[in-house]
């Protein structure tokens, strides 16, 4: 398997997955994509029905890694990653109604989804480091869940140390505490006067500034990374066998919380897998710059507006680049002119033929605050079941886009790590599970910086691995 950058197609390498993985960003800026997407027949898919999560896992993610990766090292990748994800049933699918299904993704040890990806991400780092005996600096940008989850998988890993950047005020208590109270010697956390897109922005630039890069090591471990968006391919399957063993013959589709579209996109490689997925709901909060794109064709960023689903505010959404390259016919040329314009104009606009296309798998619904506490209100009281606000909007966006056939929510993050929000709907205090019971005790770590590139790159300097 080939790996193409969506900034440069022609750069391509063979038999490159360890090094896209580690790289995370291309060099040009772009993002990875395989230049050839695997597809299985509907034998193939058949025969992977009962399936463990690991075996899935692993007969899914081994058709991307070329020769990089042999299939038993997956297996126990994968074994490993997803131990503690509290029940045997990793992702519990629990009913709504009869055209409703809740997918909880939110039993991994910081409890939100994320926590699939990183812990997959670290261990096949892991692998690759041991094989070069090699040492290396993780950064990380975070709107709140990727940097708990990113912390969790590599604290105290010898071979890297990890430095998140998060949105200073921006995350919940909660959130923040799940990063700032975890007690290694190789974890750092810089608190960014700025939003998420600031965050983001600073990752990128350290990325792509190779002299930086090259003496500490960087790699990164945002959703922009292809092994996060691999991983999380997964749960699709494993969640379409639960639903067809009941109900075959029924249209399938999902509707996916979005803020930087990691999850949805790789629902959407799923389908071009031959997964029988029909639409994809791109369930966004008042950052609606994706589910208006969905609408009209035209992307345009506006102001990033606080909301009660902070994961989600988020104004330019990465991963789109991907999806972008593939409809406009993988031109890497209009790509980086359309990503230009962006920057310059704040906005670009595709054809209606494209737009037409693209609305053959993806609807776009944004959904305010109000209506996402209306629905985690009604939830509880008709079905008495306690929902995040994140997982609300999905919820919520389902029932307005009113697909005929099965929906699945994704229900991304544990209602306890947005307790405040959940209150203001409801009076039930969500617990707190064990493992979380110091967390407002525990004393905090963390380093307050101006939106300066240059502080900090000399807060990397001093912390890097190297
Ligand atoms: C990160 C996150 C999202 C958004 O996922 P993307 O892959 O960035 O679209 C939604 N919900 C929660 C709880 C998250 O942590």
């Amino acid at each position: 398997m080939n790996y193409i950058s969506t900034r440069n197609k022609y750069n391509i390498s063979d038999n490159n997955f360890s090094k896209i993985t580690m790289e995370g960003l291309a060099p040009d800026g772009g993002l990875y994509i395989p230049d050839n997407f695997p597809s299985l027949t509907s034998k193939e898919i058949y025969e992977m029905t009962n399936l463990s999560y690991s075996e899935l896992f692993t007969e899914i993610i081994y058709k991307f890694c070329g020769s990089c990766v042999n299939k038993s090292d997956i297996y126990k990748i994968a074994a490993d990653a997803y131990k503690d994800f509290g029940s045997e049933d990793l992702a519990p699918l629990t009913n709504y109604n009869d055209n409703i299904k809740i997918l909880e993704l939110y039993h991994g040890p910081t409890l939100a989804f994320k926590d699939f990806a990183l812990q997959f991400l670290s261990r096949i780092f892991n692998l690759f480091l041991e094989r070069g005996n090699k040492k290396i600096t993780i950064i990380g940008a975070t709107s709140g869940d990727t940097g708990s989850a990113a912390i969790e998988a590599f604290k105290n890993n010898p071979r890297a140390n990890i430095i998140i950047i998060h949105p200073k005020g921006k995350v919940s208590e909660f959130q923040r505490r799940q990063m700032t109270t975890i007690n290694a010697n190789n974890v750092f956390n810089v608190a960014l006067e700025g939003n998420f897109d600031d965050c983001q922005a600073v990752v990128k630039k350290l990325l792509i500034d190779k002299e930086f890069n090259d003496k500490h090591c960087l790699a990164s471990i945002n959703s922009i990374n292809w092994g996060r968006v691999l991983a999380q391919v997964v749960y699709y399957f494993y969640s379409v066998f639960k639903v067809l063993k009941h109900d075959n013959g029924q249209f399938i589709n999902f509707s996916v919380p979005t803020g930087n579209f990691g999850d949805a996109y790789a629902g959407y490689v799923a389908k071009k897998m031959g997964l029988p997925i029909n639409k994809i709901v791109i369930a966004t909060n008042s950052n609606d710059i994706l589910s208006k794109f969905f609408q009209s064709g035209i992307y345009k960023v506006s102001e990033v507006i606080p909301t009660l689903s902070p994961s989600m505010d988020i104004q330019v959404a990465s991963n789109f680049e991907r999806l972008l390259f593939e409809y406009l016919n993988f031109n890497s040329a209009l790509v980086t002119e359309y990503m230009t314009k962006l920057n310059t104009h704040g906005s670009f606009e595709i054809s209606k033929e494209i737009l037409y296309e693209l609305n053959k798998t993806f609807i776009g619904v944004s959904v305010n605050d109000e209506i996402t506490i209306e629905r985690i209100r009604n939830c509880y009281s008709k079905k008495n079941i306690v929902i995040d606000p994140h997982t609300s909007v999905g919820l919520e966006a389902a029932c307005s886009a009113n697909l005929k056939g099965i929906n699945i929510v994704l229900s991304t993050a544990h209602p306890v790590k947005f307790s405040s929000a959940v209150n203001q709907a409801i009076d039930t205090i969500p617990s707190l599970p064990n493992k979380y019971k110091n967390i407002f005790t525990l004393k905090e770590k963390y380093q307050s910086m101006p939106n300066d590139i240059n502080e900090i790159k000399n807060f990397i300097s001093i912390n890097s691995s190297l």
